[in-house]
């Protein structure tokens, strides 16, 4: 069995896969008997790693209990205590949460709350999102909107809902030399409010922003200060502020929500990945109090749903894991291992001549490659080198999740580096190697 001999329509239907066959700890095992380390949490997702007793088990006996009962009619006790972890632990003003099945359903269903919330205030006019160039929101229409990635919009262009781009913060490429980390913050998050004057305040809907950007960049954080302004910005003008955390979010930068680190609560915050780690397909989008009450207030329903909206054993299986990284203090170990891996990548790649950055917080680590250090400047993105990188690591028995070159037009090609919380300082050591081996082999098929 391989990707060319199934009736599965895959992402790159041209290339042959290898058939995942069981999981241990860590890694990954194909039909081969090949182990891949899980370097990158399949797209950050698997922060348990693949074979966690105690989450199977709770999925087991939720099986044996109850699988799913339709929300229309009931709740369960497996979503009601998963909210509550949720909501204990969230940032203030966040009060209720709202259960899908991922990450673009989870922004999709956010975007729906914001405008909503100011349709029961009379607010009608507004039905504009501002969001960054450099971003990834999902794939369903309204997430796509948002997203910056131009090219992925493309061919919907016509079809999707009206939104707007400023640019991201991204100090390795935006920064002046002579700014310091926090003026560039603040001068990144004054484009929003040039923006939001120049739609009409009494347009916008909200702000959608990665607190750290995942796929699109390789982890890139934001510049000190840079999301109070932001905050402060969306106050000022009633904007709505949405934290998409379906990356970053659930442990992954080392505190359970990334925005922690950046001392602001957002208005609305989506998580998904994470919160199931892959265990389930499960993903929450996280209210504040007020957008709660004005909503149900009004019409008294948020009208919205999906069919599996809270369903039990996807709950029973979140809730697990969001109890074994208390249990185990694996937010600790994904700070320890965090900062362990990012030195060593550091002292790896110290005087290697095409690697640029290596960005990230926690366990959320972005490799960036150059053709020039000094000037920054990007490879051909003809060259395809990210994705070669991931070949290269595969033949390794890596995993990490490439990307290219899609921000204003200059971004390098990256490679995330996302692994499970669980691992130890061999895993580190292992992925260090490895990536060397990779990024070698990668660099040298492309001749450069
Ligand atoms: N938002 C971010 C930041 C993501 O990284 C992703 C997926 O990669 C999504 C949204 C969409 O999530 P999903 O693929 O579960 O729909």
């Amino acid at each position: 069995m391989s990707a060319n001999h199934t009736r599965i329509l895959h992402r790159e239907p041209s290339r042959d896969l290898p058939v995942a066959m069981s999981g241990d700890g860590p890694f990954v095992i194909d039909s081969a008997g090949k182990r891949y380390l899980d370097a990158s949490g399949g797209a950050a997702v698997s922060c348990l790693g693949h074979s966690e007793r105690r989450v199977i088990e709770a999925i087991k006996a939720q099986l044996d209990r109850l699988p799913y009962a339709h929300t229309g009619f009931f709740t369960n006790e497996p979503a009601e205590a998963l909210a509550d972890h949720l909501i204990e632990r969230a940032p203030e003003g966040l009060g209720h949460v709202y259960f899908v099945s991922g990450g673009s359903e989870a922004n999709e269903t956010a975007m729906k709350l914001a405008r909503q919330y100011f349709f029961e205030r009379g607010e009608t006019g507004r039905r504009h999102f501002i969001a960054r160039r450099q971003s990834y929101h999902g794939n369903t229409i309204a997430a796509l909107s948002v997203g910056g990635n131009a090219g992925r919009r493309a061919i919907y262009e016509p079809i999707l809902l009206p939104a707007s781009h400023i640019a991201p913060c991204f100090e390795y490429r935006h920064r002046r030399s002579d700014e310091a980390s926090e003026e560039y913050g603040i001068r990144a998050a004054d484009e929003l409010e040039a923006e939001i004057l120049r739609l009409g305040p009494e347009t916008v809907i909200a702000f959608i922003a990665e607190t750290v950007v995942g796929a699109t960049a390789g982890a890139v954080p934001p510049a000190p200060g840079y999301f109070r302004r932001i905050r402060e910005i969306c106050d000022r003008y009633g904007v709505l502020l949405i934290l998409d955390e379906v990356m970053s979010g659930m442990g992954r930068t080392g505190t359970l929500y990334g925005c922690e680190q950046d001392g602001i609560a957002p208005d609305i915050l989506t998580c998904a990945k994470g919160l199931g780690a892959g265990y389930q397909p499960i993903g929450a989008t996280i209210l504040s109090e007020r957008i709660f009450d004005t909503i149900t207030g009004g019409s008294g329903a948020f009208q919205h749903g999906f069919t599996y909206i809270g369903h039990a054993t996807a709950a029973a299986g979140a809730l697990a894991v969001q109890r074994v990284i208390e249990e185990d203090g694996l937010l600790e170990n994904c700070r320890l291992m965090g900062a362990r891996l990012k030195e060593r990548l550091g002292e790896a790649f110290a005087s290697h001549p095409r690697i640029g950055d290596i960005r990230g917080r926690g366990l959320f680590i972005g490799v960036e490659l150059v053709e020039d250090r000094e000037t920054k400047k990007p490879f051909d993105p003809a060259l395809r080198l990210h994705a070669r990188i991931k070949a290269a690591a595969m033949e390794e028995g890596l995993m990490v999740y490439p990307a290219g070159g899609t921000v204003d037009g200059r971004a390098g090609d990256h490679v995330l580096v996302a692994p499970p919380f669980i691992i130890g300082e061999g895993h580190v050591g292992m992925i260090v190697e490895k990536l060397q081996r990779a990024v070698a082999a990668a660099t040298a098929a492309a001749g450069i």
